[in-house]
């Protein structure tokens, strides 16, 4: 018999088993919401200006493809850390800001479970509810005990701030909390600024651990400083967070696996010791991170100029996708629909939790060729002038 004899069947990736699925269908007028990548208004991927003028200048270099350090390319995790904290940012200032390249948010996330894994004495985090589905598998992964505080409110299509804030005020101390620094994927529900000042004051009385994944900035406000908010604002306010970020959604560098993990350390020597660990964890992962998209990143957000002309494409992606939540819920709105469609245009981001049933999500596909993740939950991206009239007409359709 063969060695693999006794290995099961597991089961497909939920979503990129909606790309195969909207793949096979023959219709031409199929709208595949299913993956969280921008589209432009054609419905085509979008490679950003900022991003074919950073790669012209990096091949201009004709630099060597010698490896990168451990843990990157310092011009490039040096430019990542100040545009998500700010560039007046204390812990940078004060060299005790320990930072990683890594491979994009997912890589970010997996390094900084392994040091959880390691050095948090409780071992243990709390996931929102929902939250993206990867986070449970990576922090699982690396021997985390994974548990959940409550986030979304099913009846209301908003936030469960009651239910969040009882939750995290019953934690043990010590235990981690992932917080989503803005465009809660995948509902598009983000706390308004008061309400992170409230989640800032139960974490640090429960002496609970904050952990960012911050995989949207710019995404959800068009204003990359606006989205660090929350970050800052822990930060700002003394709190030590870790921080994870990726470069796939605002700089459109999704195949290039550019992200980075930080931890805000008390003091210069603290920074030192936890450098020291990640790179022990990097190592035996992946030994050293890719340098292309890293090169590209850093090129922009290290050229004035440049840098400012990409936070204007940022800010036109955001555009674009709050002007299509706009259309859609005028279209639903103007067929008659008497549902309350406000939560299309309140929530924020990249994706938009509609509220549908898994039924219902199943007839947009079967009888409207519309592709959706069976939660409700659909990609504003791949929403266009072209297709949001028949988007909005089956959406209508199927919840009357
Ligand atoms: N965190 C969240 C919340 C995400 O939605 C994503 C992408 N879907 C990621 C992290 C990581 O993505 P990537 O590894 O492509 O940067």
């Amino acid at each position: 018999a063969s060695t693999w004899a006794n290995v099961p069947q597991g089961p497909p990736d939920a979503i990129l088993g909606i790309t195969e699925a909207f793949k096979a269908d023959t219709a031409s007028h199929k709208i595949n919401l299913g993956v969280g990548a921008y589209r432009d208004n054609e419905g085509k991927p979008f490679v950003l200006n900022t991003v074919r003028e950073a790669e012209k200048r990096v091949v201009g270099k004709k630099l060597d493809k010698e490896y990168a350090p451990i843990t990157g390319l310092a011009n490039f995790y040096t430019a990542a850390a100040e545009l998500a904290y700010g560039s007046n940012s204390a812990p940078i200032k004060e060299n005790r800001l320990a930072v990683s390249q890594t491979i994009s948010g997912t890589g970010a996330l997996r390094v900084g479970a392994e040091f959880l894994a390691k050095f948090l004495p409780s071992k243990k985090i709390l996931l929102p509810t929902p939250s993206w589905a990867n986070h449970k598998a990576v922090f699982s992964a690396a021997g985390l005990e994974v548990g959940q505080y409550r986030y979304y409110d099913k009846s209301t299509i908003s936030l469960d701030f009651d239910g969040l804030k009882a939750d995290l005020e019953q934690a043990a101390p010590g235990t981690a909390v992932l917080l989503h620094a803005c465009a809660h994927n995948p509902t598009g529900v983000d706390p308004t600024k008061e309400q992170w000042q409230a989640i800032f004051n139960v974490v640090k009385e429960r002496q609970l651990f904050p952990l960012f994944d911050m995989a949207y900035q710019g995404f959800a406000s068009g204003d990359c400083d606006r989205d660090a908010y929350a970050v800052r604002y822990f930060v700002d306010n003394g709190l030590p967070v870790a921080l994870n970020q990726s470069f796939a959604k605002n700089m459109g560098l999704y195949g290039e696996r550019i992200g980075a993990f930080s931890i805000v350390c008390e003091s210069p020597e603290e920074k030192a010791r936890v450098d020291s660990q990640l790179k022990i964890i990097v190592r035996p992962l992946y030994s050293n991170p890719p340098i292309h998209g890293a090169r590209i990143a850093a090129e922009i957000l290290n050229d004035a100029q440049l840098k400012q002309q990409w936070l204007g494409e940022v800010k036109s992606m955001a555009d674009r996708m709050i002007e299509m939540r706009s259309l859609l819920r005028e279209k639903l709105e103007n067929l008659g629909s008497k549902k309350d469609w406000s939560h299309v245009t309140s929530q924020i981001g990249m994706f938009c939790y509609t509220g549908l049933s898994p039924e219902q999500v199943d007839r947009l596909a079967s009888e409207f060729s519309v592709y959706g993740t069976r939660d409700g939950r659909i990609s504003i991206c791949g929403i266009n002038a072209s297709n949001v009239d028949h988007l909005a007409k089956a959406i209508f359709a199927v919840s009357g």
